[in-house]
C-alpha cells in the first residue's frame, strides 16, 4: 500500500477554510467534500484526518496523526509532546487579560485575589505564576467574555483578535499574553519514517511557495526605448528585470514582480516615467 502522510485538521470552525484553501494552493486536491473521519487526497500521497483543534496535538503526539495544523494557543494550551515545525500565517489571534473598562488599572498585581474566567487555564497560571500573581482561575468553555457582566468573574483571558467582542461587552484589554496563529505540529517522539518525511519536505516546499507569491503581483508594461532607464530605475529591488523586444524596435516589454501594497505607488511612478499598457496578475505560486 501507498504511504501516505495523516494531517489532523479541524473538521469546522476558524482555522477549517483557511487550512483547506492553503492545501488546495499547494495542489492537494481531497477526493470527497463530504467530511468523513479520514480522507485521503487523490493527487498527493496524504490523508486528512478531521477533529475537533482540541484534539488535534494530542492525536500528533500519539501518532494517531503524523503531523497537525492548529492554532498555537491550542499548542501551548494542551502540552503535549509535540513541535511547531512551521507557522503558517493564518488565524491570527493574540490572548489575552481584560477586565471591566469602568475599572481603574494600576498593572498587573490587580488581578491579585480576583476570579478570572478562561478556557485556557495552563497558559494563564503559567503567566500569573511568572508574574507572583495569585488569582482565582474559572474555567469555561463558551461566551467567556460575558463572565464579568454577570458577576462570574473580576476579569477574563481569552482570545482578541479585533478586540470588537471586548467592546460590545465593556471589556479592555490590559494584558497580551501571547499571540498566537495557526502552525504545523510533529511528534517530538514519534519520527517519520523516510517516506513520510519526504512527503512532509515535498508539501513544506509548496507550502513556501504559496507563501511566497502571497501579496506579489507580476506586471508586465510597455516601454519606450529611450525611456528603459527611467523605467528601470522605478522598479523597486529589482536586481535584472526581464526586458523583451516588441516587434515595433522603439518598444520593449518589462516583466517583474511587485509588492502588493506598493502597487499604486509605483504603477503612478512607472506611467510618469513612460510606461503604458500596464497589466498586473495574480501570482499563485513562486519558487525562490
Ligand atoms: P472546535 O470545535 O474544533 O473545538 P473551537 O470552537 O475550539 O473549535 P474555533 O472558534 O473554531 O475553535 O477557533 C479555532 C482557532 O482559531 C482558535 O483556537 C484560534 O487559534 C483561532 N481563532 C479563534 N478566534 C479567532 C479570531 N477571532 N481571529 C483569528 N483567529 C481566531
Ligand atoms: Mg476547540
Amino acid at each position: 500500500m501507498e504511504t501516505k502522510l495523516r494531517i489532523a485538521v479541524q473538521s469546522k470552525g476558524r482555522l477549517y477554510e483557511e487550512t483547506m484553501e492553503l492545501l488546495s494552493e499547494a495542489g492537494v486536491k481531497m477526493t470527497s467534500v463530504k467530511r468523513t473521519l479520514l480522507v485521503p487526497s487523490r493527487n498527493f500521497p496524504v490523508e486528512l484526518l478531521f477533529l475537533r483543534d482540541d484534539d488535534i496535538p494530542e492525536s500528533v503526539a500519539m501518532g494517531t496523526a503524523d503531523i497537525g495544523i492548529v492554532g498555537l494557543n491550542e499548542v501551548l494550551e494542551k502540552d503535549k509532546a509535540v513541535e511547531v515545525i512551521k507557522e503558517l500565517g493564518f488565524s491570527k489571534c493574540r490572548l489575552s487579560l481584560a477586565i471591566p473598562k469602568r475599572i481603574e488599572y494600576n498593572g498587573v498585581e490587580w488581578f491579585n485575589n480576583r476570579k478570572i474566567a478562561t478556557s485556557y487555564p495552563v497558559i494563564l497560571q503559567k503567566f500569573l505564576d511568572k508574574n507572583n500573581i495569585k488569582a482565582d482561575i474559572h474555567v469555561i468553555t463558551g461566551s467567556v467574555e460575558i463572565a464579568p457582566g454577570i458577576g462570574l468573574a473580576d476579569g477574563i483571558f481569552d482570545i482578541v483578535s479585533s478586540g470588537s467582542t471586548l467592546v460590545s461587552n465593556n471589556l479592555i484589554e490590559v494584558e497580551k499574553v501571547i499571540d498566537s496563529q495557526a502552525v504545523l505540529i510533529g511528534s517530538k517522539k514519534q519520527k517519520l519514517s523516510d517516506e513520510k518525511q519526504a512527503i512532509l519536505d515535498e508539501l513544506l516546499f509548496r507550502f513556501d511557495a504559496v507563501k511566497a507569491a502571497d501579496g506579489k503581483k507580476y506586471i508586465l508594461m510597455n516601454v519606450p526605448r529611450e525611456k528603459l532607464d527611467e523605467v528601470l530605475a522605478v522598479l523597486p529591488g529589482i536586481k535584472s528585470p526581464t526586458v523583451l523586444p516588441l516587434a515595433n524596435n522603439d518598444w520593449c516589454s518589462v516583466h517583474t514582480v511587485l509588492e502588493e501594497k506598493r502597487f499604486w505607488e509605483i504603477i503612478g511612478k512607472l506611467r510618469n516615467a513612460g510606461a503604458e499598457g500596464i497589466l498586473a496578475l495574480d501570482i499563485e505560486k513562486m519558487v525562490l
